[in-house]
């Protein structure tokens, strides 16, 4: 399966790194008192690299499942962005009952201390891990916490535990998130001291959180001890890659996983706009410049800088009139991912019929619209 191959080549890349790269030393963690150093050697790390990921990688993948819908399940009981940074900003242990009024309103939500799920169980240990002790699950945010601040985008930076494993179940789902090109979720959790009767005096707010961090270097002599930078996401986005993750697991074609066009980029370029407007020119004149060809067999694959722009167009891979057909179709008809660039010739002989098998795979070869947006968003606007 694709998830079990990304894996084992995470296994393998981590392992050649270290042997390679890395150089016996002490490497200091910030602490909110004074820095944490630590000695660590090539041979340990390589021992501790080889007790998180064992050599038997189908057992590793089924856990790294297990772990991500332990994750899902918790999402029923996520607060949005909104509310968690409103938590955050509280900035304090304890929890009155405007703070918690306020917080509920912007879509929160307490959860009572429960000894049976180590979520919503107090611990001073900062990291959570599954039940295997093999993959990030958790982070509980204290306030005074080293570098405890919350960007705009709701960016968060943490730092890892003052253990080798620790460090390197960081790396390793970093690694995960830019193999796989799937940002890693994780569960971040607050707690409060907040009195509902004599057992009962803590309450959670927790909300999921993806890996941002996957551009640092990826030099691992130099990013051992790094933190790791996360940012809050919704329950959707959170779910949604979960989802990713699971289509990973469940195909063994060598079929691309898309990650999920951000919303406002599929608005920006969906094809009511390209197609009237100078934005649609830019997508053509990058693609001239940067030499990509027609799909289509009619022109045999002609270059787009060889055709006029008035010849060159917006195709649909799902046809706009299947979708007129199937309406439960139509909101995603004219979204990127549905489109690619095309000679007028090639389009017009398509018709509104589904591309064959050689036309698909060159569109998948040569990119749809959506692809071309992931990756050069910032060239294209320049064009
Ligand atoms: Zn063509």
């Amino acid at each position: 399966m694709k998830l079990e191959q990304h894996l084992s080549k995470i296994a393998d890349s981590l392992s050649h790194d270290i042997s390679k790269n890395f150089t016996d030393g002490i490497r200091e963690i910030p602490r909110p008192n004074g820095s944490k150093k630590i000695d660590i050697s090539k041979t340990k790390l390589l021992g501790v690299l080889s007790s998180l990921i064992p050599s038997k990688i189908n057992k590793y993948n089924d856990q790294f499942i297990e772990n991500i819908m332990s994750i899902r399940s918790y999402l029923s009981f996520c607060s949005t962005p909104k509310a968690f940074r409103t938590a955050w900003d509280l900035r304090s242990l304890e929890l009155n009952s405007q703070d918690a009024e306020i917080i509920l309103n912007q879509g929160g939500q307490f959860i009572p201390f429960n000894k049976d799920s180590r979520v919503f169980k107090y611990e001073m240990q900062g990291v959570l891990y599954d039940e295997s002790k093999q993959f990030l699950k958790g982070i509980r945010h204290v306030e005074g916490n080293y570098d405890d601040e919350l960007d705009d985008l709701g960016h968060f930076t943490y730092q890892p535990p003052e253990n080798m494993s620790g460090m390197l179940r960081y790396r390793i789902a970093e690694r995960i998130s830019e193999e796989t090109s799937i940002p890693y979720v994780v569960l971040v959790i607050m707690w409060f001291k907040y009195k509902i009767n004599n057992k009962l005096n803590h309450v959670f707010t927790i909300a999921p959180a993806k890996i941002v961090s996957v551009n640092q270097s990826n030099d691992i002599n130099k990013n051992i001890e790094k933190s790791l930078t996360l940012q809050l996401i919704s329950r959707k986005e959170a779910s949604s890659l979960i989802n990713l993750f699971l289509s990973l697991h469940e195909t063994s074609l060598d079929i691309e996983v898309r990650t999920e066009l951000q919303s406002g980029l599929s608005r920006e370029w969906s094809y009511d706009k390209v197609s009237s407007s100078n934005k649609g020119k830019k997508i053509k004149n990058w693609a001239k410049k940067t030499g990509k060809r027609c799909p289509g067999t009619v022109c045999n694959h002609r270059n787009f800088n060889d055709i006029p722009l008035s010849q060159i167009a917006f195709g649909h891979i799902v046809s706009q009139k299947w979708c007129k057909s199937f309406t439960y179709l139509l909101d995603k008809v004219n979204h990127p991912d549905n489109l690619y660039l095309t000679c007028n010739k090639c389009n017009s002989s398509l018709s509104d019929k589904f591309p064959e098998i050689k036309l698909r795979n060159s569109i998948v070869e040569f990119g749809t619209v959506g692809d071309w947006l992931r990756k050069n968003i910032d060239e294209i606007r320049d064009c």
